[in-house]
């Protein structure tokens, strides 16, 4: 090392040490950020026990009965379990924004395959469907296999069990909103665990999910009922409550 630097390297640790601890120094009298914004306190819900139903859930079934649905007494109940059959089902309230949860079991019997095996769906605003189908080992479109949002996306992964066993769906829906002349101004967004995996990430929806037409929206109410889908199969369902998220956000 020269000698010219040589003398000049403490000074120079110096002025290094010393720029240092000015950093510090300006962290410890900096004022902490605070947005400012008066946020009302979110509410305190019991989430209940892992597998039970959160306080402020609307309960629409725990096994017995499905007073809380149209067409429910088509369907059969046992064991605490419903049982699809005759048609469809449909919530008599209506929601918007929601996050819901079914459990549901394709059936244990293998039958039929690709569409025909287990088919089912949870129907927001009658228009757009998360699909319900024993997609374990079984091959069909991939937008149209178990928890894809029907012919408009597939799941990130296929996280379906086996036929005969339980599975969650939970489904943060968002509703779309329209301008008073009809107008779409805010698309649906959709995200869905199943089975404890995402498997829809906040999906944009391209309108109401239909079998034989193009994604679109058309308008519609701010709620809607939910539905769940019959289509030929006995899937059975058990522990569905849903929770209204459109009077969730705080308050400012
Ligand atoms: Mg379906």
């Amino acid at each position: 090392m020269p000698v010219a630097f040589r003398n000049k390297l403490p000074l120079a640790l110096l002025v290094a040490a010393l720029a240092v601890s000015a950093v510090g120094l300006v962290r410890v009298f900096a004022d902490e950020y605070k947005s400012g914004i008066p946020w009302s306190e979110p509410r305190v819900i019991d989430p209940g026990a892992s597998g039970s139903v959160p306080s402020d859930a609307v309960v629409l079934f725990d096994g017995d009965n499905l007073d809380a649905w149209r067409g429910g007494n088509r369907w059969k109940i046992e064991d605490g379990v419903a049982t699809a059959s005759g048609g469809g089902i449909t919530t008599k309230q209506s929601f918007g924004d929601v996050q819901f949860h079914v459990e549901w079991a394709a059936p244990e019997k293998v039958t039929g395959s690709g569409q025909g095996r287990g088919n089912s769906g949870v129907y927001f605003m009658g228009a757009y469907e998360v699909q319900i189908l024993d997609s374990y080992d079984n091959k069909t479109y991939f937008d149209g296999q178990a928890a894809s949002i029907y012919k408009q996306h597939p799941p990130l992964v296929n996280a379906c069990r086996k036929p005969g066993e339980w599975q969650t769906f939970d489904i943060i829906f968002k509703a779309p909103k329209f301008d008073a002349d009809g107008k779409l101004v805010k698309p649906a967004y959709m995200t869905v665990i199943h089975n404890g995996l995402c498997v829809q990430n906040n999906f944009e929806l391209l309108g109401g999910t239909s079998w034989d037409m193009a994604p679109k929206y058309t308008a519609h109410a701010d709620k809607l009922p939910i539905s769940i889908q019959f289509h030929g199969n006995p899937v059975k369902f058990r522990n569905i409550w849903v929770r209204d998220l459109t009077t969730e956000e705080p308050t400012k």
